[in-house]
């Protein structure tokens, strides 16, 4: 198994580290949050264990950068303080399992292998449809052959509009499913997000407007 290393504390980062290559594991260590994101998005881990309470970038933003870049790693959260609601925000942001400091090394190796043997999720399909292939997991776009860089809230409603399968899909719907609960249904951010979107894919258009109902890709 591939295990990442991530802990700000050096000497408690190079023992666990140590503690993991006994048990046999390939392991590198990241000393702090934006090395270990840059580690992560170079090598497929299957584990990696990590600090919550880290300098500039905080375990908390590591994992849900994890988990938006399509990560299959599974995550290990160190927390100093054991306390509940500190659990459950890592939990929330896609942590696997956590684990209270101080802990016994035995038990973290033992965790470590518990999660490397979960079956992975299953990656989410390839959305196909008018010249446009979506791929959810390795966050891509093509139409045709040309590379689409978007932005996530045009990739999220692209991905929407694909999933419909010509059907149209409302703009409330989308501001449900790619906006939060905070987002303002008169800011027209939906339209601004499909205005952007249609930029980006070009000619011929893609994207048809239906009247009073919303949007859809026949
Ligand atoms: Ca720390």
């Amino acid at each position: 198994m591939r295990v990442l290393v991530v802990e700000d504390e050096a000497m408690l980062a190079d023992a666990i580290a140590e503690w993991l290559r006994e048990e046999t594991h390939a392991v590198d260590v990241a000393y702090d949050g934006a090395a270990a994101l840059e580690r992560a998005a170079v090598n497929d881990y299957d584990v990696v264990v990590l600090d919550r309470d880290l300098p500039a970038v905080h375990g908390d933003e590591v994992c849900r950068e994890l988990v938006e870049a399509g990560s299959a790693a599974r995550v290990l959260m160190l927390t100093a303080a054991g306390e509940v609601t500190d659990r459950v925000a890592g939990l929330r942001l896609g942590a696997d399992d956590y684990l209270t400091k101080p802990f016994a090394f035995a038990e973290l190796a033992a965790r470590v292998l518990a999660l490397g043997r979960r079956s992975r999720p299953a990656v989410p399909p390839v959305l196909r449809r008018a010249g446009i292939t979506l791929d959810p997991a390795r966050r891509e776009v093509f139409r045709d052959d040309r590379y689409v860089p978007l932005a996530k809230k045009e990739f999220a409603v692209l991905a929407e509009l694909l999933r419909a399968e010509g059907a149209p899909v409302s703009a409330e719907h989308l501001l449900e499913k790619v906006w939060d609960e905070h987002a303002d249904p008169f800011t027209g951010a939906v339209r601004l997000t499909v205005l952007r979107l249609r930029r980006k894919l070009a000619d011929p258009p893609v994207v048809e407007t239906v009247t009073g109902v919303g949007y859809r890709i026949p």
